[in-house]
């Protein structure tokens, strides 16, 4: 059980991919699971951010590749995370967690809209916080986002939830069967061996402000659980 002085605030990212299941659209049992595990850490006391992709739905950059002009493809991709949003709250809702949903793009009747106190303040009364639309701006990713927010309302911790990996190996293990997997390892091990761990300006931003990312697998037993409580689990990036 957390102590009240030393109150723990994490920002959890999820890809659209995961909503999805491995397809377009959102799978409700996957989005089920999810909030449960989500429900579970809350209530010991975690306080939980949440940043959304959107990949299941657009990407801008197939929708360039398509023939459409990028800026509205991303405009696109970021209309998508809402939708995962709405799903996610839903189904927190449904086990008795308050939430807000907090959008970059202003949708008055759906979300509010981001404003970085509020958030704070929901967060310590215990309600989850669900940030959508990326940062509203074009050429964006969500994962940038996801560190941009953890650092604006002060999370102690990234987590990055990930499909098909579950932490960052020396080499890719898809590849390399006999690849190891990191325990812990600094920024800048990770620059140092050309390891990926988020896109560069999310990394870039993590390892600028100190801020530790951990990287684990969706698909362990309560990955998301773990993660939010803060037991080992994945690989730990930090100074
Ligand atoms: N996007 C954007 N600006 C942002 C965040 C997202 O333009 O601040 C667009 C971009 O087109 C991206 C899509 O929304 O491809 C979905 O987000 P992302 O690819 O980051 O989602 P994920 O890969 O996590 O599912």
């Amino acid at each position: 059980p957390q102590q009240a002085a030393e109150r723990r605030r994490v920002l959890l990212k999820l890809s659209g991919e995961v909503f999805g299941g491995g397809k377009v659209g959102v799978d409700p049992q996957v989005v089920k699971s999810i909030a449960e595990q989500i429900a579970g850490a809350v209530s010991e006391g975690v306080q939980v951010a949440i940043v959304v992709g959107g990949g299941n739905f657009f990407r801008g950059a197939e929708l360039q590749n398509n023939g459409m002009d990028r800026a509205r493809g991303d405009y696109m991709g970021m209309l998508g995370t809402v939708m995962n949003c709405l799903a996610l709250q839903d189904f927190l809702e449904q086990r008795g967690v308050d939430t807000r949903v907090q959008t970059a793009i202003t949708m008055g009747q759906v979300a509010e809209p981001y404003i970085p106190r509020r958030a704070a303040r929901h967060l310590e009364k215990g309600r989850v916080v669900i940030f959508g639309a990326g940062a509203g701006m074009p050429y964006f990713t969500t994962d940038t986002v996801a560190a941009q927010r953890a650092l604006e309302i002060g999370c102690d911790r990234l987590l990055m939830a990930k499909s098909g990996v579950d932490g960052v190996y020396e080499a890719d293990p898809r590849e390399d069967t006999s690849a190891r997997k990191y325990v812990s390892i600094t920024y800048r091990d990770v620059i140092r061996r050309r390891l990926e761990v988020a896109d560069p300006a999310a990394f870039s931003l993590c390892a600028d402000n100190k801020l530790p990312i951990v990287v684990f697998g969706l698909d362990e037993d309560h990955g998301i659980a773990r993660a939010i409580r803060g037991d080992p689990i994945g690989t730990i990036v930090a100074a």
